[in-house]
């Protein structure tokens, strides 16, 4: 299995800055980094970005890695869920 490492410019959703990131985005979607200008956590979601291909599977391997990631420039950060324990 080959790597899937990254590179994304993300925007934190707290500071609105900027910062790279580079991931392996093999078989995880969802990362959760810390930003490097306010040390905010930041959910990274790349769900929305998976493109499934449609191409005929030759043979009877299963080749899980049909699908690509369609990245916008800049990828916004979501704010974590703290709220659930009140
Ligand atoms: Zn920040």
């Amino acid at each position: 299995m080959k790597d899937m490492k990254k590179r994304l410019n993300l925007t934190c959703w707290n500071c609105h800055e900027t910062f790279e990131l580079t991931l392996d985005i093999t078989n995880q979607p969802l990362f959760s980094r810390e930003c490097s200008h306010c040390n905010a956590q930041c959910i990274i979601d790349l769900n929305p970005y998976r493109q499934p291909i449609s191409e005929v599977l030759r043979g009877r391997e299963i080749d899980l890695e049909k699908e690509k990631l369609i990245l916008p420039e800049q990828i916004p950060t979501i704010k974590p869920n703290e709220e659930e324990s009140s």
